[in-house]
């Protein structure tokens, strides 16, 4: 058995979609655990889609999760060129050799005369086959082509019999080949359709198993016809099922938050992306659900891969990228957590590690940083009403009387340590006869200026230290005593 090569192949047209990304790590495991090369293609032969920066993105998105190729544009290989624009030359050799072999036709019909007589064959629910360029002959055909007429090259798919292939996730599949259209391989501009590039590459590249997304499926069987006609091995076929954004809709990129950028710049871990995707479609056979990409190589395997759509479920995603980022080194943390702290926070005189470690815990999306810590750099303006608070039972008059207290109590302290604080703060809150909230929640509200906040009272003080921190209070016993 030949060494596994598998092959991941974008179309450069945006953003990579995180399916895209999925099918990409599913190749790059199937390869990987047995040893074998990962390649990849960039499938640009559909002109008008491509998008500047797109080929970029797909090399900066595979450098960020970890999958590193083994041949490719960048880094070359034995089988290149490794982009699709490059290779024309070799897809027209093909098509010559493949309408020699008679499974494809020169078609010579004006875009007018295809559609009549693809509207002729939808009306009598037939698929299309175009019987008149079918039946030209090769002098019919060198007299076209010599008067410069521009032509088309198709699939000559077979008027009986059936054409099957055995996936590796959804099973045999078989199909009447006199259901089958006659698709364009060679566009008249000379650039191949994927139907033709897929089959030709896969086979010169020598991948062994092909790996790509469920909408491939049912186009499968015209592409074994053509590696027929061609007398080439046919690959192991795997086809990945959809994923949806709920039960009825698929996950597209007209929902802008599908692709690995935009989840990559809101403050998403990488590995975080990465591990969720690996999710999509398979299942490690146990509870597990934290992996490292070496982890996934070692764990991942075709019984585990589902053939029924999975479901995107961006909470979860957001709830394992906080457990990521706690399960990040402090030092880690602080390095990526600085630079989403506002620059205002950056000079003000807090000690920013002591911010981080407050923050290590309390962030599920580093772009949230900002606004969780907005209130560090200069207290905001608020509304005394919230200071009124129904669980901490809490209201105006109670919030001023615990403020007036704290203030003599912090004033006291000689040391300003959170423990120090915390105990100081929950002794009187046993003098005042109140519950501990009554006296925490008001000097937090005090101290932030908001409701919810990384850290508690006792956190913050010490964040603040002394100065500020009676500072702030004297604040909020200024605005309770004129509420
Ligand atoms: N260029 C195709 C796409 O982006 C690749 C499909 C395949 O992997 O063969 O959908």
């Amino acid at each position: 058995m030949a060494a596994v090569r598998t092959r991941y192949a974008p179309s450069p047209t945006g953003y990579m979609h995180l399916g895209n990304l999925r099918t990409g790590l599913y190749a790059y495991l199937t390869a990987k655990k047995d040893g074998g090369q990962f390649i990849l293609r960039i499938e640009d032969t559909d002109q008008g889609r491509l998008q500047e920066g797109a080929v970029q993105a797909i090399y900066d998105t595979l450098g960020r999760v970890g999958l590193r190729h083994d041949e490719g544009p960048d880094v070359g290989g034995p089988y290149g060129p490794y982009v699709q624009s490059e290779r024309l030359e070799i897809y027209h050799r093909y098509a010559e050799e493949l309408i020699e072999r008679g499974g494809a036709y020169r078609c010579f019909c004006t875009p007018e005369e295809t559609e009549a007589q693809r509207a002729a064959a939808r009306l009598h629910k037939r698929p299309f086959k175009d019987e008149r360029c079918r039946a030209l002959t090769p002098d019919d055909v060198a007299q076209r082509l010599a008067s410069g007429m521009p032509s088309v090259v198709r699939q000559r798919t077979p008027l009986t019999g059936t054409t099957s292939y055995d996936d590796v996730v959804f099973g045999h599949i078989a199909v009447d080949n006199a259901e089958l259209d006659d698709s364009v391989l060679l566009k008249s501009d000379g650039f191949p359709t994927y139907n033709f590039a897929n089959v030709v590459d896969d086979h010169l590249m020598r991948i062994t198993h092909v790996m790509r997304g469920a909408e491939y499926l049912s186009s499968t069987p015209k592409y074994v016809l053509i590696y027929e006609a061609f007398g080439w091995d046919v690959p192991v076929h795997v086809h990945l099922p959809v994923i949806n954004k709920s039960a009825t809709e698929k996950l597209s990129k007209r929902h802008g938050d599908a692709s690995f950028e935009d989840y990559y710049s809101k403050g998403y871990l990488p590995e975080a992306i990465l591990n969720y995707v690996a999710l999509l479609g398979w299942a490690p056979g146990n509870d597990e659900e934290f992996f490292t990409l070496e982890e996934l190589v070692g764990n991942f395997s075709f019984a585990g891969l589902s053939k029924s759509p999975s479901i995107f479920d961006p909470v979860k995603l957001r709830w394992m990228n906080g457990e990521y980022i706690r399960r990040l080194p402090f030092e880690e943390f602080h390095r990526l957590a600085l630079r989403w702290y506002p620059e205002n926070v950056r000079e003000c005189p807090v000690d920013l590690l002591a911010l981080s470690r407050l923050m290590h815990t309390r962030t599920a999306v580093l772009s949230e940083i900002p606004e969780q810590i907005d209130f560090v750099a200069a207290l905001p303006d608020y509304d005394p009403a919230l200071y009124t608070h129904k669980k901490m039972k809490t209201d105006t008059a109670i919030a001023l009387r615990s403020l007036e207290a704290a203030r003599g109590t912090l004033g006291s302290l000689t040391s300003f340590g959170h423990e120090e604080v915390h105990a100081a703060l929950e002794a009187l809150a046993a003098e005042l006869g109140v519950k501990n909230g009554q006296v925490m929640y008001p000097v937090r509200v005090a101290l932030s200026g908001k409701e919810f906040t990384p850290g508690g009272a006792s956190e913050l003080s010490e964040l603040f230290g002394r100065d500020e921190a009676l500072r702030r209070i004297d604040v909020g016993i200024e605005k309770l005593s004129g509420a």
